[in-house]
């Protein structure tokens, strides 16, 4: 049967492949894939937890009191069949042979689709079997956990992919972390119950350049295994088995866009120069050194914003040394063959912990409100050792290129003194260890509302801002962003918001400071002419969206939309005012791409 499903759309275009479902009741059960080679070993593993499982429920049933009722033992029994049904343990091989997943993968993929078997079944009594069902899936992961993995199988390879037909991801939700762990893989697509424009997880989705939707709500219980999807990336719809004529439409679609990517990477070597003559730097938001050839590939200037947080996260408790950190931020400034990088410290906590925690599990489970929480730099002033090994990695990249040090989330003037101070004592430390670095520009992230508001105290203290308009909305707002709840009243359009970005461009433009936006309104062409109007000459944004923007920007006469900034922004619905206001700029006829 076709249907559809409405969510949020965070990463644009067309995705056409086959619903993989990560199996919302187990998203902290590792899902990666394996290769070839680790087939044999993985269905080994799952062959050893049923051998564990079978002598544990025998035991259980030899060792049951004589007092116990009868039905302890019936049920027993029931386990232990299930446990040898041919429909769990034969189809999980399949799932680990055909998909190449992980043993507990391509379990709790299986306990999906015989879950919702159970669920449509008649009779009452079969039905709730499957709490039978799900005890033997526990027990067997929980073996699966207790012995080791084969070597090499901890680390997620990168796929060898045997089957034919694309993939598309659904699940009730994924931590950042494991998003970027699929990076390294083939889906065609993402989808997610959960999660804002500007969760951490859709901003991943959106780095890796694949259609994406999130907050679709019922997705991950509506959609089966296998089904067919087509993921409308633009319009946030996914079509669950379309028709052939739907199909064929989205075939299209997809064709011409891949034509019109095409056109536009035209542009990747030419300069970002407005009608009127005025440069706009466009720059980069990267997760991983890796991610810089892509950046370059894009026609990137530099990097202007590297979210370190990601080489902190997954690591059982182990944080990266200085060491580590080094390596990490010398490959990714030398990847950029001397432009310049800007390395942001460490932006945990939020929708970014440590462990692989989902929106679900922070929201309900661990903290009331982590947005508000220990976040960013306030957790690195409280891990002060850990503060300076990182600063001391970053001073040390500045030996092998042009490094930027952002720090994020400043709010506070003791938070900006406490942060040069620890900036001091690191330099301090590496000069008297004879470590090489540079004198490196300090920035901070403007992105709650105080900073903003008191915008002079920063700019006496810093060398440059970067406006984080991501957490800015959030914060004026009061809006938590990965909430797909509220997210209709996310809104980067709001007033406050314009004014908040506005003023800093503006304060920062008179002191001579260079300011940026790195949020992902710098991104989305909506606001190109806009924040061009607002005096902005610096962009980070994914390198996906490079060209688009660059085509704006190559169409725009800064003075003439200087010139309607006044009513765009006194205006009750600036996003309506704006388009009126702004439309008329854009010239297409003028654009040569050359
Ligand atoms: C922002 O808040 O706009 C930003 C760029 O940082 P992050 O999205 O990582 O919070
Ligand atoms: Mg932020």
């Amino acid at each position: 049967m076709s249907f559809q499903v409405f969510g949020l759309p965070v990463s644009r275009g067309v995705a056409i492949g086959r619903a993989v479902l990560v199996a919302s009741s187990r998203v902290d059960v590792a899902h990666y894939f394996i290769s070839d080679a680790q087939v044999a070993s993985e269905i080994d593993r799952l062959r050893v937890a049923r051998d564990v499982v079978a002598t544990e429920l025998g035991t259980l049933q030899r060792d049951m009191p004589a007092e116990a009722p009868p039905e302890l033992s019936a049920l027993l029994d029931v386990h232990l069949m299930l446990l040898h049904d041919e429909t769990l343990t034969g189809a999980t091989k399949h799932w680990i042979r055909e998909r190449h997943y992980n043993a507990e993968w391509a379990l709790s993929a299986q306990l999906e689709v015989l879950a919702r078997q159970f669920d449509e079944m008649e009779d009452e009594y079969l039905r709730e079997r499957k709490a039978d069902l799900e005890q033997v899936v526990e027990r067997l992961l929980s073996a699966m956990a207790r012995g080791a993995l084969p070597a090499g199988l901890a680390v997620p390879a990168v796929r060898d992919f045997g089957g034919e037909d694309p993939l598309v991801l659904v699940a009730n939700d994924i931590s950042p972390a494991d998003m970027l762990q699929f990076k390294r893989s083939v889906f065609t697509g993402f989808i997610t119950d959960v999660g804002g424009k500007t969760s951490h997880t859709a901003i991943v989705a959106r780095s890796l350049d694949i259609p994406a939707v999130v907050g679709a709500r019922e997705a991950s219980r509506l959609i089966r295994q296998d089904d067919w999807l087509v993921i409308d990336g633009d319009a946030g719809i996914v079509v669950v088995n379309p028709s052939p004529i739907v199909l064929e439409e989205y075939r299209f679609r997809q064709r011409q866009i891949e034509l019109e990517r095409a056109r536009l990477s035209r542009l990747r070597h030419t300069r970002a120069v407005t009608l009127d003559g005025e440069c706009v730097e466009l720059l980069a938001n990267i997760e991983q050194p890796a991610d810089a050839l892509a950046a370059l590939e894009a026609g990137a200037v530099g990097v202007g914003l590297f979210r370190s947080e990601f080489m902190f996260m997954n690591r059982a408790g182990e944080l990266p040394g200085e060491d580590e950190q080094f390596e990490a931020y010398r490959a990714a400034v030398e990847a950029m063959k001397g432009l310049p990088v800007t390395i942001q410290t460490v932006d945990v906590g939020a929708d970014k912990p440590l462990d692989r925690m989902s929106i679900n599990e922070l929201r309900h489970e661990h903290a009331l409100n982590p947005a508000m929480g220990l976040r960013a730099i306030r957790w690195s002033l409280s891990e002060p050792t850990m503060f300076r090994q990182q600063l001391r990695a970053i001073l040390r990249a500045s030996a092998y290129g042009k490094v930027r040090l952002l720090v994020p989330m400043l709010a506070h003037p003791s938070e900006i003194k406490q942060t040069l101070e620890a900036l001091a004592r690191a330099k301090q430390q590496l000069a008297e260890a004879h470590r090489p670095f540079t004198d490196v520009e300090v920035g901070a992230m403007i992105e709650v509302p105080a900073a903003a508001l008191i915008l002079p105290v920063f700019l006496r203290h810093f060398d440059f801002v970067s406006i984080g308009t991501n957490d800015l909305i959030q914060y004026t707002l009061a809006i938590d962003r990965a909430d797909e709840a509220v997210a209709y009243l996310y809104d980067p359009w709001h007033p406050a918001v314009l004014q908040l970005i506005a003023g800093t461009i503006e304060q920062a433009r008179a002191l001579g400071r260079s300011v940026s936006v790195c949020g992902e309104m710098a991104g989305d062409t909506e606001f190109t002419e806009l924040l061009l109007a607002m005096g902005l000459r610096s962009f980070s944004m994914h390198p996906s969206q490079i060209a688009m923007v660059k085509q704006r920007i190559l169409r725009a006469d800064t003075r003439r939309l200087a010139g309607r900034l006044g009513a765009a922004m006194g205006s009750d619905d600036p996003a309506v005012t704006c388009a009126e206001a702004f439309g008329g700029a854009v010239q297409p006829a003028l654009v040569a791409l050359r």
